[in-house]
């Protein structure tokens, strides 16, 4: 028997099965959303590589009302391609979140998993491209990805933005800040709930940066951020787990510190109102 007739793929083994690969990994999320009442997939722009074409996909999880304007955070995960521990982490918190809407309470987040896609398909740091995209933020970069991503993060005008990656070279959770002076204030107790699931990482360097208990107040130069010299700042956090540690824990990890800094952001906020 020929084995092609019954299986068409195996005639072009190499045809689409990396772009389904993003699709396998949405699919979960997905059938969440099409049946919620809080979360909304949104994907947005378009762009070829490798004769397909691709989008980067946006989750908008809207909780109930709070007090004023619903804050906004934007939170960005695999932005390096063989790091997808980040958007498995945003499908935990957003599990939560439908289960409890009221965790986000007063939030628009607006939540983007695969910030890129070739790089999840192929497994790879860099883009198809060959970039790492973490580098090329505002920079007039050309790459698609970091265009339509400087653009949300223009119109939107965040509150507070968070990057999650997964560092292969780290024994232990640590997280870099930037922004505005609060920024620290919410990455210690993120780092302190997380620490339920993995250790923190103490030492005195981490990724040949000064650091303190875990947290880096240094960063690289094109790395995802809010505009530059944007007033008032918001705050911005990037959240490593250890990589090399079990799979499952990372998830725990990042979806109990996300759940963290919307509480103590709400609860800074609220003070903030009432001074
Ligand atoms: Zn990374």
């Amino acid at each position: 028997m020929n084995a092609t007739l019954d299986n068409p793929q195996s005639i072009h083994p190499k045809s689409f099965p990396e772009r389904r690969a993003v699709e396998r990994l949405l699919a979960p999320i997905d059938q969440i959303a099409e049946a919620s009442s809080h979360l909304w997939s949104k994907s947005l722009g378009q762009f070829e590589s490798s004769g397909q074409t691709y989008s980067l996909p946006r989750y908008i999880f809207l909780g109930p009302k709070g007090g004023g304007d619903p804050i906004r955070i934007g939170i960005f995960a695999t932005i390096h391609g063989d790091e997808p521990e980040g958007a498995l982490g945003l499908f935990r918190l957003l599990t939560l979140l439908e289960k409890e809407p009221a965790l986000a309470k007063g939030y628009a987040l607006l939540l983007y998993p695969v910030c890129n896609p070739t790089g999840f398909e192929d497994n790879t740091r860099q883009s198809r491209s060959g970039k790492d995209l973490n580098r090329e933020f505002w920079k007039e970069s050309p790459q698609p990805e970091v265009k339509f991503l400087e653009t949300e993060i223009w119109t939107h005008a965040f509150h507070g933005i968070i990057a999650l990656h997964s560092d292969d070279t780290s024994d232990g959770l640590y997280g870099f800040v930037n922004g505005a002076v609060l920024s620290e204030n919410l990455l210690e107790p993120a780092l302190r709930t997380a620490e339920a699931f993995l250790p923190r990482n103490l030492r005195q360097e981490i990724d040949g940066f000064p650091a303190r208990k875990g947290i880096v107040n240094h960063g690289y130069n094109g790395v995802l951020t809010a505009v530059p010299g944007l007033k008032p700042p918001p705050f911005e956090i990037t959240l490593e787990t250890p990589q090399k540690a079990p799979l499952h824990l990372q998830v725990e990890a990042f979806a109990a510190a996300l759940q963290t800094i919307l509480v103590e952001y709400r609860y800074l906020m609220a003070i903030a109102q009432n001074i």
